[in-house]
């Protein structure tokens, strides 16, 4: 009897004494975690501090500083500072820098399902894009395809509905763009040059020199409130919408994966909050400046505002579905994105007919 409540005591012991040691560990190790400081680089697609685009990574690292106390330290370096802007994914990935901020479909060369986390013609919109990125599972999509090149994405804002473009040449037909040769990323650019023009990435500090000589006749950027801080107004005649091309453009934070993983949970849960609060403050900053700057460019520089003419938007509409199940024939992962992105977008198309369409026009009845 006594031997065996002996043996228990002593069993009793060890489990306190080991539960007391695992503690005392455990916070040991908390502790070095809370004190442990990380400095690191974020680089860019855009020219340092660019209305919008550029301003959001600012925002994300300010966020993530005050959040964290200073323990996360974001510094952000504008195209062509640290490396060029078509050198972003490829910095993040090999760990020269520890996040991005730019576009997916900038790397369609790499990965051809890079474009569906950005935009495709005639795809979703900001809000749609949003539902689907969060709760449509999107993200975890984008997630699986950047896995292999060592990058952790986020949303990281999204343009809303851009405009068609700057164009020296009005367009009443789809003959206007054959020769065209126009700055147009994305799957757009190959719906462009299948309508007979000519496509070009060229990255958003090298467009106005680009336009102004003549290396380009037209050009798409964003929207009012980006496109005039370009000064496009001031070398480009006529202003197209809509913009066909980029519907609701999503832009990304990417991480580079093993930074990611050496971050401890709360420093990972904030920078997931500050990219979600960087991802919706972009959308409303457009909401609110777009509108003011269009008002500016047609009364005060005579821009003139110009609507695609609905036979070349169907045409446009045609050859981008066309360009896409190209895409998607040669791509299994593409694919994959595609066929979850245009389910997704057949719901949302559905629902906001009777929501967000049936609310515009009941607003303009009166
Ligand atoms: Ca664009």
């Amino acid at each position: 009897m006594i031997k065996k409540s002996v043996i228990l005591a002593i069993c009793a012991l060890l489990i306190v004494a080991c539960g007391g040691e695992s503690e005392t560990v455990q916070k040991g190790n908390s502790d070095v975690a809370a004190q442990q400081r990380f400095e690191w680089k974020l680089v860019t697609t855009w020219p340092k501090n660019y209305p919008g685009l550029g301003t959001a990574p600012e925002y994300f690292a300010e966020l993530v500083e005050r959040m964290s106390k200073g323990r996360l330290s974001v510094k952000v370096f504008g195209a062509g500072q640290l490396v060029p802007a078509m050198e972003v994914f490829d910095a993040v990935s090999q760990g020269t820098a520890e996040m991005g901020h730019g576009a997916a479909y900038y790397w369609k060369g790499k990965v051809p399902a890079s474009v569906f986390f950005t935009s495709v013609p005639f795809g979703l919109n900001a809000q749609e894009m949003n539902g689907w990125l969060h709760y449509g599972g999107g993200l975890e999509l984008w997630r699986e395809v950047y896995e292999p090149f060592n990058l952790v994405p986020f949303a990281g804002g999204n343009s809303g509905v851009q405009m068609a473009g700057w164009f020296n040449r009005e367009i009443n037909s789809l003959d206007d763009i054959k020769g065209l040769k126009m700055r147009i990323p994305g799957l757009g650019g190959e719906v462009i040059t299948r309508a007979g023009g000519e496509s070009v990435t060229i990255p958003g500090g090298e467009l106005y020199t680009a336009l102004q000589t003549g290396v380009i006749d037209a050009t798409e950027w964003v929207a009012p409130y980006n496109d005039m801080a370009f000064g496009f107004h001031q070398i480009a005649k006529y202003y197209y919408y809509p913009g066909w091309q980029e519907t609701g453009s999503s832009l990304e934070l990417v991480v580079n994966k093993q930074a990611w993983e050496s971050l401890p949970d709360d420093l990972q849960a904030m920078v997931e909050t500050a990219a979600r609060a960087a991802n919706q403050n972009m959308l409303d900053e457009y909401t609110a400046r777009n509108n003011a700057a269009l008002v500016s460019l047609v009364d005060e520089h005579g821009v003139q505002l110009r609507r695609l003419p609905d036979d070349v938007l169907i045409e446009l509409h045609r050859i981008s579905d066309e360009v896409l199940a190209e895409l998607v024939a040669k791509d299994p992962q593409a694919k994959r994105v595609y066929e979850s992105q245009k389910a997704f977008q057949k719901q949302a198309t559905d629902y906001h007919e009777i929501s967000e369409e049936a609310y515009y026009r009941a607003r303009r009845l009166r």
